[in-house]
C-alpha cells in the first residue's frame, strides 16, 4: 500500500470530522482558495453516508423547510437552508451524473449506492485542493492569540487561524461517533443542550412484546401523535418493540413515560365505514371488518388486547350487534390507542442526537463561535435535528457550505 505524503502542519482552515458537513465546509473553503486540511480518526471517510439511506443514501429532500428541524431556538436553521438549498445539493449530483430517484414525500435516494455521495464529496475536495486524512484523531485543541488554534493529533501537530468542529453526533458510536466536538465547545464556553437519542425504534414492556412479538415483520400505515405532533408514515413491529418512518419520527418529540397515540386508520371516517358494514355485512365479526383496512393478523391480535378484547369478544362479535356507544368506544380505541414505550433502542439504534452544542453563542449567518473568533460548529453537533427523510444531510450541506464562506 503507498504512504500517504506527510502532512504540512500549517494551514488556513482544519476541519475536525470529514463527515457529511465537514467535507461540505472544506470544499467551499478550498474553491475560495483556502488551504484546508480534514483530520478524522475513522479509518475509512463518511462512514455514516455509507451506511445511510439503508445504502442508498437520501441525501436530500425536495420539501425542505426550517419547520422540519428541532432546536431550542427554531430560527438558526433558516439562514443556512435559504442560501443552500435543497436544488444546490441536486446541482452537484447533477455535475456528478449520480442517478437518483425521489421515494417518497420528498425524500431523493441514489439509485445505486450511498458511495456516490462519498465520492462526490471527496471528487469536490480533490478539485478545491483540500487535505483530507483518515485515521488522524484529534486529541487536544489549544487556542492562540496569535497563532490560531493548535492541534494535537495522532499523526502529529497541526496549527490553523480557523477550527471547524464538524464532528457529528453520538449515535452509531460503531461509526466512529464521539462527543468530542461537545468537548471543545464546552472547553470555549460554549453552552450544551442535553444529548438525546433522536429518530430512534421504541422498545415496550414484557407484557407487550408477549401479545404482539409473533406479529414482528408487520407493518401498517399509521398516524402516530406525542406532544403536538403527529406523523402518518409506516410502523414496524419489531422482537423489541416498534420502529419504521412513523415511530422514528415520531420518537424525536418523545419524552420517557409519554403516551403516544396510535390511530390505526388513518384518513378514515369511521362512523362512515362502520354504519357501511353495518348496513352491508352486518353478521361480519368485527375483527373481519377491521381487516379491511390492517393485515388480518393485525387486526386479531389488537382485538385480544387492552380494551379491545372486552369490547369485542376478542374480535368475535358481529358488527350489528354494538350498541352505539360501543361502536363510539371501538372507534375511538382504534384511531387513540395508547401505546406506552419503556425506553428507545438508544445511540445504537439512533439515526441522530437531539440537542447539542447551543446555538445561542453560534451565529446563524457564519456558523462562527461568539466566544472564540476563528472557531466554527456545523452538522449535527448543533442543537440542530432534523425530521427523518433527507433533512440532517440537507442541514450538514448548508451549514458547512455557509461556515465554508466565512473560515
Ligand atoms: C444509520 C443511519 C442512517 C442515516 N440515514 C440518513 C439519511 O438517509 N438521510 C439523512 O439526511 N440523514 C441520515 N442520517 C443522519 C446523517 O447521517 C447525519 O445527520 C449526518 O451524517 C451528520 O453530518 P455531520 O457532518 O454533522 O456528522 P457525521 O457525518 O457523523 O461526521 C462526523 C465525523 O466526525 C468524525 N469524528 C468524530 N469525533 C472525532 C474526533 N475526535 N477526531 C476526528 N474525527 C472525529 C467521525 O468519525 C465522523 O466521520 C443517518 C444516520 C444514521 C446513523
Amino acid at each position: 500500500m503507498p504512504l500517504s505524503r506527510p502532512l504540512e502542519s500549517s494551514y488556513d482552515v482544519i476541519i475536525i470530522g470529514a463527515g457529511a458537513s465537514g467535507l461540505m465546509c472544506a470544499q467551499t473553503a478550498g474553491y475560495r482558495g483556502r488551504k484546508v486540511l480534514v483530520l478524522d480518526h475513522a479509518n475509512k471517510i463518511g462512514k455514516k453516508i455509507l451506511i445511510s439511506g439503508g445504502g442508498r443514501c437520501n441525501f436530500t429532500n425536495m420539501y425542505t423547510e426550517p419547520s422540519n428541524y428541532l432546536s431550542q431556538n427554531p430560527h438558526f436553521c433558516k439562514s443556512s437552508l435559504a442560501r443552500y438549498t435543497q436544488w444546490d445539493f441536486q446541482g452537484l449530483v447533477a455535475k456528478y451524473d449520480i442517478p437518483w430517484h425521489e421515494k417518497t414525500l420528498g425524500q431523493l435516494f441514489c439509485d445505486n449506492r450511498s458511495q456516490d455521495i462519498v465520492d462526490l464529496l471527496m471528487g469536490e475536495c480533490r478539485e478545491a485542493g483540500v487535505t483530507v486524512r483518515a485515521k488522524a484523531e484529534v486529541q487536544k485543541v489549544v487556542a492562540d492569540k496569535d497563532r490560531g488554534f493548535q492541534l494535537i493529533t495522532s499523526q502529529g501537530e497541526f496549527s490553523a487561524q480557523s477550527l471547524v468542529v464538524a464532528t457529528g453526533g453520538l449515535s452509531f458510536p460503531t461509526m466512529g461517533a464521539t462527543g468530542f466536538g461537545y468537548e471543545i465547545a464546552e472547553q470555549f464556553g460554549h453552552a450544551l443542550i442535553e444529548q438525546v437519542p433522536g429518530l430512534v425504534p421504541f422498545t415496550l414492556s414484557k407484557k407487550w412484546l408477549n401479545h404482539f412479538s409473533d406479529l414482528s415483520g408487520v407493518s401498517a400505515e399509521v398516524t402516530l401523535s406525542c406532544n403536538e405532533q403527529s406523523f402518518r408514515e409506516n410502523l414496524l413491529i419489531t422482537h423489541r418493540g416498534v420502529s419504521g418512518p412513523a415511530v422514528l419520527q415520531i420518537s424525536s418529540y418523545w419524552n420517557p413515560g409519554d403516551r403516544v397515540m396510535v390511530n390505526w386508520l388513518p384518513g378514515i371516517n369511521t362512523d362512515d365505514w362502520l354504519q357501511e358494514a353495518i348496513q352491508q355485512r352486518p353478521k361480519a365479526q368485527i375483527s373481519n371488518v377491521i381487516s379491511e383496512h390492517l393485515t388480518k393478523r393485525l387486526a386479531q391480535t389488537l382485538c385480544d388486547y387492552g380494551k379491545l378484547r372486552l369490547l369485542t369478544d376478542n374480535g368475535r362479535k358481529p358488527v350489528a350487534q354494538f350498541t352505539l356507544a360501543e361502536l363510539d368506544a371501538l372507534a375511538d380505541e382504534l384511531t387513540n390507542w395508547g401505546l406506552e414505550p419503556t425506553g428507545t433502542e438508544g445511540y445504537k439504534k439512533a439515526e441522530v442526537t437531539l440537542g447539542g452544542v447551543a446555538t445561542e453563542k453560534v451565529s446563524s449567518k457564519t456558523l462562527e463561535s461568539q466566544l472564540q473568533p476563528g472557531l466554527f460548529f456545523v452538522g449535527e453537533v448543533l442543537d440542530v435535528t432534523g425530521h427523518l427523510g433527507g433533512f440532517n444531510f440537507q442541514w450538514a450541506w448548508a451549514s458547512g457550505h455557509c461556515a465554508g464562506q466565512y473560515v
